[in-house]
């Protein structure tokens, strides 16, 4: 079964397709001028934005976008939907944590991911959040993954993010679980 990921990210839909292959399931890209307006104000309706966008070009039955970012307590749960926009690179984004974590004390952090399955029709069959629990840690550690993955200890493994191989990162990540959510109601709906 194809279905479209609505990303233009080639290396999202690679990962994505390593864990899919043993659902019998392939995700394939959007259009080359795939660039949908988010514009929500939770993950959800951020997915719901890409997914929507997605399934316009009418190419496959099915459609899934996510949508993901770190959530601190401390924060308000900043920076949230504005992860990828924080600061930026990728290392001003960990500065930029790092020095508004100064003196606080309670760590706690979760990694969320939306995903959301729409059909050609653009109605919204599937909605799933998942999350990683974690805490900031208070320097980089590791050197595998993206984004935060350096300052982000996961809860479950009592290690690093990115001290994880790329397995071991699926089973306990926010985007793993969501996807295998999915992956599975896929499976018992249209398989
Ligand atoms: P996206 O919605 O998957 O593109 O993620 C948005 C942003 O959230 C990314 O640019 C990262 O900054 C952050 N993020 C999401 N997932 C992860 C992760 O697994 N590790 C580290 N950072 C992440």
């Amino acid at each position: 079964m194809l279905v479209t990921l609505a990303t233009s990210n080639p290396h999202k839909v690679e990962e994505i397709n390593t864990i899919a292959k043993n659902f019998d399931i392939e995700f394939v890209l959007p259009d080359d001028n795939f660039d949908p307006v988010e514009n929500g104000d939770n993950f959800i309706d951020n997915a719901v934005c890409k997914v929507l966008e997605a399934s316009k070009s009418g190419k496959t039955e099915l459609y899934l976008a996510d949508d993901s970012g770190l959530c601190v307590e401390e924060l308000n749960n900043e920076p949230g939907i504005y992860s990828a926009r924080y600061a930026p690179t990728p290392n001003e984004r960990i500065e930029k944590l790092l020095k508004n974590m100064r003196g606080i004390e309670n760590r706690s952090a979760k990694f969320v991911c939306a995903m959301v399955v729409a059909n050609k029709k653009g109605e919204i069959i599937y909605k799933v959040q998942s999350e990683c629990k974690g805490r900031i840690m208070y320097e980089r550690k590791g050197s595998n993954g993206f984004g935060y993955d350096p300052i982000f200890f996961v809860e479950e493994l009592n290690k690093g993010m990115a001290e994880l191989s790329q397995d071991e990162k699926c089973t306990v990540s926010h985007r793993g679980k969501a996807l295998r959510q999915v992956l599975e109601w896929l499976r018992n709906e249209f398989c």
